[in-house]
């Protein structure tokens, strides 16, 4: 049976991920890494995610986490993230990244280290949010610059990035399909004199509160008309079961950079 590490075990996805390992028949939780201060060290990974024991002890130490892993899942910080992929390239334990907030020298890092390792990197795991990217690209094609669009995300009150890894893939994949990069059509701020807005602009709204899951609403609006397509995630576990779905995906594969529909076919 597959075995796996937990990487940023203590967070909110972190504990979702132990709770779905432990639910499923078929993989194994072999290491959980927290930071080098976290209230969680020592402490038993199943007790963490309160799913109760499971006999895997929660570490700072990498190689510790990484003994014995046939994958990795990392839900950290995108400074971790890079430094715990560096850790598994070492010792070849595939990849699975949901971190979101990764800058371009991070990006580039990864993108290195995956030349000699099988990695997935995902700002979304869960299965309608990579149906609604297809979806953006073919509304985008077919409504062209006529329609402008606008992307929406909400998300809970300690989220750290803004606007959302998802909503950056919306809008990327957007502006992808009008042969534009999304560095010359973002539209990340508007306050006081803004003038009218300009052709092919793709413009953010971010909201920050409470206990908020996640929300993404894209927007084409037209003369006369508008198209809206939105998502909805209630529970994270949305997110601990699409990257459990890819780390049992990426077993195996040969070295290279993957997405999520990659895993979904999509
Ligand atoms: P969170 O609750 O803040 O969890 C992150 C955890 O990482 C912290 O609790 C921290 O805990 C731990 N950490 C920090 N540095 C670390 C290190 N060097 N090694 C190991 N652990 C470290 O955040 P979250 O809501 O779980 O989200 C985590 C990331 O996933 C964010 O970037 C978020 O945007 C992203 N996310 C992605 C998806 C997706 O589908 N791809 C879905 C939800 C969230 P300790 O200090 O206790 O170790």
């Amino acid at each position: 049976m597959p075995h796996v590490a937990v990487l940023g075990v203590n967070g909110r996805m972190g504990r979702c991920l132990v709770r779905s390992i432990r639910e499923s028949a078929d993989l194994i939780l072999s290491g959980a890494l927290a930071s080098p201060n976290s209230s969680a060290l020592g402490r038993d990974a199943g007790d963490v995610a309160e799913a109760g024991p499971i006999g895997v002890t929660v570490t700072a130490d990498r190689v510790e986490a990484l003994a014995g892993a046939d994958v990795a899942i990392d839900f950290t910080l995108p400074g971790a993230a890079v430094e715990n992929l560096e850790a598994a390239a070492a010792r070849q334990v595939p990849m699975v990244i949901g971190t979101t907030g990764l800058q371009e020298a991070a990006q580039a890092a990864i993108r290195r280290l995956s030349h000699g390792l099988p990695v997935l990197v995902a700002p979304n795991m869960s299965l309608g949010v990579n149906l609604l990217f297809s979806l953006v690209d073919r509304a985008a094609t077919a409504l062209g610059e006529d329609y402008d669009i606008e992307v929406f995300e909400a998300h809970h009150r300690n989220k750290v990035d803004a606007p959302s890894g998802t909503a950056l893939r919306i809008a990327e994949i957007a502006a992808g399909a009008r042969g534009r990069l999304l560095a010359d059509v973002g539209i990340h701020t508007r306050a006081g004199q803004t003038g009218p807005r300009p052709r092919g602009g793709i413009g953010f709204a971010v909201v920050r509160g409470g206990d908020i899951v996640g929300e993404h609403r894209v927007t084409y609006a037209g003369i006369g008309e508008s198209l809206e397509i939105a998502h909805r995630a209630t529970d994270r576990m949305t997110f601990a079961y699409g990257a459990v779905t890819a780390a049992r995906w990426i077993i195996g594969r040969p070295p290279g950079l993957y997405g999520m529909a990659d895993v979904l076919g999509i």
